[in-house]
């Protein structure tokens, strides 16, 4: 892979923003640089500075966590903006393409249209793998991402270790990684990979495990130099003083995540273990992560309007490729998980 060659010729050109926080950062006593408001902030907490751009104290703490370098981790405004930063520094609008794998996750394909981008799909098998077929075409292809969903949603497996190793060997462009439910999986993080890898991306989030989808917050993890790209190009303060501050304190709380995290894996035992007795469930989808992706007879959308009308709210995949039939399941809290349980015994 040369990253250059993949890099957009105008954004390898481009200068930077520099921001006043990038252009001084020692400790001066009076700050008159970034038209701030020294005075204080409105509300009940001071946000009058503007945040680290490069998030030095999180990328710390990770770095620590994850094993990798601060200068290999990209944070942004959930994973949604290192998707959105990694078409926009890849392909030029009306020209270039990215490769999915359906089904999986809506936003690599909004992120393509969003950005003018062409898309090409390679559907997975039956039991939602890559087939040597679709791994052929992408070895051959000129694309300049693919997105790869381990573990998958809406499906909840593991793509196979040794696809995607023949994926990052042999294809020409970014191979990006999308753990958001590595966190559930038992299997290491590509990020223990990186150094093998050149073109490997690995997505990663505080969504799910860290039970911090309202903060906002998403890891990206690559070499220094796709990194250096993605700080490029973000909006320089595109993680909040607030955000940071909390990640931190998460990052703190190991044994808080550890304990959420057996929960979740706890609650998804307990219903894969009774979902497959009901008559209505026709299947349910070996998962590693914190939903089931479960197919229902003879009617999945009857089924999701009736719990809808008992208000309970679960996602509805009938229309997804390979997902006929199916709804998906968040794993909730023991109570919720009972209530689910029991309306879909109580289903006639
Ligand atoms: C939930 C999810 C994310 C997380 O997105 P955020 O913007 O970080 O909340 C990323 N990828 C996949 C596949 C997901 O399901």
């Amino acid at each position: 892979m040369d990253l250059e060659s993949l890099v957009r010729p105008n954004i390898r050109a481009m200068k930077p923003y520099s921001s006043a926080r990038d252009e001084f950062q020692g400790d001066a006593r009076v700050m008159l640089d970034a038209n701030e408001n020294s005075l204080g902030s409105a509300g009940p907490e001071q946000f009058n500075r503007y945040p680290d751009p490069h998030q030095r104290a999180v990328k710390a703490a990770l770095a620590t966590l994850k094993g990798v370098a601060p200068g290999q981790i990209f944070l942004g405004n959930g994973s949604d903006e290192a998707i959105d930063l990694l078409v926009r520094l890849t392909c030029v609008p009306g020209q270039d393409r990215i490769l999915i794998l359906p089904p999986t996750y809506g936003m690599y394909e909004v992120a393509a249209h969003l950005n003018d981008v062409h898309l090409e799909r390679l559907p997975l098998t039956a039991d939602f793998q890559i087939s040597a077929e679709a791994t052929a075409q992408i070895l051959a292809s000129e694309a300049k991402l693919v997105w790869l969903c381990s573990p998958n949603n809406p499906t909840g497996n593991l793509l196979h270790a040794a696809a995607i190793e023949q994926i990052l060997r042999g294809f020409r462009g970014l191979v990006v990684v999308d753990e958001a439910y590595a966190d559930f999986a038992a299997a290491p993080s590509w990020t223990t990979r990186l150094a093998e890898f050149p073109n490997l991306v690995v997505l990663q989030t505080f969504s799910k495990a860290w039970g911090l989808a309202g903060l906002r917050l998403g890891m990206a993890f690559a070499s220094p130099a796709i990194i250096g790209y993605l700080n490029k190009i973000k909006p320089p303060y595109n993680v909040s003083e607030a955000t940071q501050q909390h990640a931190l304190a998460a990052l703190h709380d190991a044994p808080r995540f550890e304990q959420l995290r057996h929960q979740l894996l706890a609650g998804r035992d307990w219903l894969a273990a009774r979902l497959p007795a009901l008559a209505i469930v026709a299947e349910v989808f070996p998962s590693d992560a914190n939903f089931l992706l479960v197919r229902f007879r003879p009617d999945a959308t009857a089924v999701y309007d009736y719990l809808l009308a008992r208000g309970i709210v679960v996602r509805n995949r009938t229309t997804q490729p390979g997902c006929a039939g199916t709804l998906r399941l968040t794993v909730g809290t023991a109570a919720e998980n009972e209530q689910l349980l029991q309306a879909l015994r109580d289903y006639k």
